[in-house]
């Protein structure tokens, strides 16, 4: 799905990624690390918010690195940012219809429908404001517009920073739910690392904008934190 090779970006003259390579299959892949490992850089870089300093992106075998990304979009990749996810004077129905904007094979009432589907609760609020929502009801509308995009791949950044329990593990759910239930690929970086490991396949550990380790099996490093290990 994505093969990520020998990657480098940051902000200006300041590299904070430094030569990262890892490749994500139909998978749900967690990227764990403690505030400013560079999770957040990372998602943009693949996303092509921020422009590649070295090294390469494919995607569904295609070189993606001197794309846009809008042209990005377009080819199946959506990135759920963790800030500023809605357009705060439109309403819910005119955020989600935004994700209409690239053509796909399904109608907008077949994927609206998708949608409230997963999201019953943002079909109540359809014609509210997005900037009078909750912090979860935000990320639901956010990553509602996602799915309307007909993505093969997600890119959820911190999906559940800030919100209450009760969203949060709503919200790990319907991650796992989509993945499983539409065919999806879902990259999600996580401070969480206990909830993330619950749902993911796969789990790369950032520091300092270096890859500390890659594990396959997401499931035995949740059994061995549940032993007292420490990671
Ligand atoms: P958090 O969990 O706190 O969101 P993170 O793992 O997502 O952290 P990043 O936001 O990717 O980390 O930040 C990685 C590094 O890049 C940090 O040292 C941060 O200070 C720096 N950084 C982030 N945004 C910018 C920016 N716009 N300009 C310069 N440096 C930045």
């Amino acid at each position: 799905m994505l093969k990520i090779n020998n990657i480098r970006s940051g902000y200006g003259d300041v590299e904070v990624l430094h030569d990262l390579t890892f490749d994500v299959k139909h998978e749900i892949y967690a990227i764990l690390g403690a505030n400013g490992a560079g999770k957040t850089t990372l998602m943009k870089t693949i996303a092509k918010v921020l422009p590649l300093n070295g090294g390469e992106i494919h995607f569904k075998g295609e070189n993606i690195s001197g794309l846009t990304s809008y042209q990005v979009a377009a080819k199946g990749l959506a990135f759920v940012p963790q800030e500023g996810n809605v357009f705060p004077t439109m309403t819910v129905m005119e955020n989600l219809s935004i994700g209409c904007v690239l053509q796909g094979k399904k109608s907008k009432k077949e994927k609206l429908e998708e949608v409230f589907d997963v999201f019953p609760d943002i079909y109540e609020r359809i014609n509210q404001k997005a900037g009078s929502l909750s912090g979860g009801e935000a990320q639901m509308v956010a990553f509602g517009r996602a799915l309307m995009q007909e993505s093969e791949l997600l890119l959820l950044d911190e999906p559940t920073a800030g919100l209450s329990p009760k969203y949060v593990d709503m919200f790990f759910n319907k991650v796992k739910e989509i993945h499983e239930k539409k065919n999806v690929s879902i990259i999600i970086s996580e401070q969480n690392a206990a909830k993330a490991l619950e749902i993911a396949d796969k789990i790369m550990v950032l520091n300092l904008g270096k890859i500390h380790f890659i594990e396959d099996c997401a499931k035995c490093v949740l059994s061995m934190i549940q032993e007292g290990y420490r990671i």
